[in-house]
């Protein structure tokens, strides 16, 4: 089983610049200047091995959007903009003969309906195809309609209706498990303007937490604090836990407490109770540079080691980037 990341970002996409390219250049060139390289393999070794990961590569644009890649059938989290990247690739792979088109099975469960988890949707290719089978899945009651709008006059040119593969939505029970295309699928309610809900799969022993855009406060006297959270249950012994981890720990208690996400604090503190064996760090800021995120990823490494002084566990962190992919 396996966790693909097509879009990581939150809020709205964060394009790479021309002056970040040069600056990228700039660094790798700066870095090759007393290299002699023998051919081609040896500069991708080079980029590949030696290089900074923010120099040869980019934590990356699209915002949500994550596959879980387990079976014949796609297990989608949100419809952000890594959605469109998603169905280009289902697309290469037909052209390629390794699918064929139509036919195909795409469940897609929705956290919440915010702009940066519904925006790639009008632009996922396989659902204009016929044959293909759509399946929305979600918590908030009548969300149809927020895909419906989003795609009507004057928002956008082609209409829901217009889309030809079967699209159905269905909305699920946060309090019972439900058996999806060999996963059972498990819900809770998350602290976020309007609600969102986080989502937890198993199957065969495996478990991934998808659990964006949810603001768990590091106060003292916070709920997260308390040894009966629920969100411990939730996240208990999972392998993997995407979680939402915006801001830096400034901004999460100050400037944009209640604004609906979390920081690296809650996320390691959180991680360790509920001993999970990844952690996987979600939701990026736009504003954050490269430097920045990686900044944040070593801030998160840092503190695990403060904070597992007295009980250790192993936790394995990572910071998702577009195109990172996660062995379970
Ligand atoms: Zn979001
Ligand atoms: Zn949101």
């Amino acid at each position: 089983m396996r966790v693909y990341f097509w879009g990581t970002r939150g809020s709205l996409p964060a394009s790479i610049t021309a002056e970040t390219v040069r600056a990228k250049i700039i660094r790798a060139l700066e870095a090759a200047k007393a290299r002699a390289f023998k051919d081609r393999a040896d500069i991708e070794r080079f980029v590949d091995t030696e290089l900074p990961f923010t120099v040869s590569r980019t934590f990356g644009s699209n915002t949500a959007c994550i596959e879980i890649k387990d079976g014949d059938e796609y297990i989608i989290c949100d419809a952000g903009t890594g959605l469109r990247d998603f169905g280009n690739h289902h697309m290469k792979l037909i052209t390629q003969g390794l699918r064929r088109a139509g036919g195909s099975t795409f469940h897609i469960f929705m956290s919440h309906f915010h702009w940066d988890h519904i925006q790639g949707f009008p632009f996922f290719t396989p659902a204009y195809t016929p044959g293909n089978q759509v399946k929305i899945y979600g918590y908030h009651e009548k969300f149809e309609e927020f895909f419906t709008k989003q795609q009507s006059h004057p928002y956008f040119p082609v209409p829901l209706a217009a889309m030809n593969a079967d699209i159905q939505f269905i909305t699920l029970d946060p309090g019972k498990t439900v058996r999806i295309s060999g996963f059972d699928v498990f819900g809770i309610e998350q602290q976020h303007p309007g609600v969102s809900y986080g989502f937890r799969f198993e199957k065969e022993g495996k478990s991934i937490v998808y659990s964006s855009d949810a603001e768990h406060k590091t106060n003292f006297n916070s709920p997260a604090r308390d040894e009966n959270y629920p969100f411990l249950g939730f996240f208990q012994d999972a392998d993997l836990l995407i979680f939402d981890a915006q801001y830096d720990w400034n901004e999460a208690v100050q400037s944009k407490e209640d604004w609906g996400h979390s920081c690296y604090v809650a996320a390691v503190e959180l991680a360790v109770k509920a001993k999970v064996k990844r952690l996987c760090l979600f939701h990026n800021e736009p504003t954050y540079t490269d430097e920045k995120l990686e900044a944040l990823l070593e801030d998160t490494r840092n503190y695990l080691n403060i904070y597992n002084d007295r009980k250790p566990h192993p936790l394995i962190i990572d910071l998702a980037y577009d195109g990172q992919e996660i062995e379970i």
